[in-house]
């Protein structure tokens, strides 16, 4: 191999201790020089004595300046792109069950920072998130990878216009990179539900809570309430084993898909006809609580409340009083499925949040499983940032 005539970036002290204790992000102001290095740059990196630390994406506008890829020079990255998407589909075809519809790629848990892949049976829907990523020739690398290997009928993409806006990346809309069909069906444990990649329609599902949706579905009955149901991810799981299930969500759109999904559940559902509301969470828990509705099963998934450090204290006052106001409704022996997506709420913070609902709430809650996100969304041990997803399901027991 000829040696690498890679751009450097010369990370200080901090920046090269963030690197030695397993982390992969190196912060703007954790960088000692990237003299003339173009943004999206594959980078050598080295301390200030000049001591190498690997290789990494550069980016020039991101907080995170550098995202590391591997602790070695690396003098071939589309060679190393193909392997890694390689290794990351065995790696589903390891640990995913039941579904087709999965996370193949999850971007640092998979050594592949900025780049998520997901799959919706035949269709793969691509987010990229890095100028580097971004760069004509590794879209061409990932389609033609992604192509050999699964054949899809299409790949889609997906744009978050905030993220190229902070990655400083000209605008850019979603849909259709490669492929025609732009919808499908797939299936989560038995349960079937629409893709859509078509303009207008929001794609996707949240495939983080697959094997939650599985899970709570063994203590769910009664009269259950999903609240933030989406396109009816945990009602739609829920629904067999309740006498009557009510879906809440404040997006008319995601609530249409819901019930076109419902349709798609015929046979599983049998004569079951589940009620989605438009509604405000919020105010139609008040109006429920004050008008003494009751429950049985009680599903709270909101968006994250907490998207930085400085919105923790509100963030947690928020889960506080879903889950004060959702427990009041929670008839004895009844079960609380609650959810939390803000990274920067720990299981430990949200635990506790719980506990002091509960209390509150004169409710004693049992513990029945402490869940994270699905396996398809690998954790890294020294990258805390790879576990978001808390997932609690208990028994109220008084
Ligand atoms: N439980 C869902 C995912 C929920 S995502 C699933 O498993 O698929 C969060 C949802 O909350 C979104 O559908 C969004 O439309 C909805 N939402 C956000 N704010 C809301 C509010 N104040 N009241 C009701 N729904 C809200």
């Amino acid at each position: 191999m000829p040696p690498t005539a890679l751009p450097k970036v010369i990370v200080s002290s901090r920046g090269a201790t963030r690197l030695k204790s397993g982390h992969v992000w190196v912060y703007r102001s954790d960088i000692a020089s990237a003299d003339g290095v173009l943004p999206g740059s594959v980078v050598s990196v080295t301390d200030q004595r000049g001591k190498p630390l690997g290789t990494a994406l550069y980016s020039s506008s991101s907080q995170i300046a550098i995202r590391m890829i591997s602790l070695e020079a690396v003098n071939d990255f589309p060679s190393l792109l193909r392997q890694r998407i390689a290794s990351a589909i065995v790696y589903r075809e390891q640990i995913v069950r039941d579904t087709n519809a999965d996370r193949l790629i999850f971007s640092e848990a998979d050594f592949l920072p900025g780049l998520i892949v997901d799959r919706y049976n035949d269709i793969l829907s691509l987010q990229i998130l890095t100028q580097a990523m971004d760069a004509a020739d590794v879209r061409t690398t990932v389609l033609s990878a992604l192509t050999e290997r699964l054949r899809p009928a299409a790949i889609t993409e997906r744009v978050d216009p905030r993220v190229r806006e902070l990655e400083a990346l000209p605008p850019r809309a979603s849909g259709l990179v490669q492929g025609e069909k732009t919808a499908t069906t797939f299936t989560m444990n038995g349960v079937h539900f629409h893709f859509g990649a078509a303009e207008g329609q929001k794609t996707g599902a949240f495939l983080d809570q697959r094997e939650n949706y599985a899970a709570a579905a063994q203590y769910a009955h009664g009269d259950a309430l999903d609240v933030f149901c989406y396109q009816g991810g945990f009602a739609l799981h829920l629904a067999p084993r309740c006498s009557q299930m009510t879906g809440v969500d404040s997006s008319r759109p995601a609530l249409e898909i819901a019930d076109q999904n419902a349709a798609l559940n015929q046979q599983l559902l049998k004569e079951k006809e589940i009620e989605w509301i438009e509604a405000n969470a919020f105010d139609l828990l008040k109006d429920y609580a004050a008008s003494k509705r009751q429950y049985d099963t009680i599903v709270l998934d909101p968006p994250a409340f907490a998207k930085s450090k400085r919105d923790l204290d509100a963030a947690l006052r928020g889960y506080k009083e879903l889950n004060l106001r959702a427990l009041k409704m929670l008839r004895p022996g009844g079960t609380l499925v609650t959810c939390s997506c803000s990274y920067h709420v720990s299981q430990a913070a949200f635990l506790e949040m719980l506990a002091s609902a509960a209390l509150d709430a004169h409710r004693t809650l049992r513990l029945i499983e402490v869940r994270g996100q699905a396996k398809d969304h690998p954790i890294l041990l020294n990258i805390p940032e790879t576990a978001y997803l808390k997932c609690v399901i208990s028994h109220v027991s008084q």
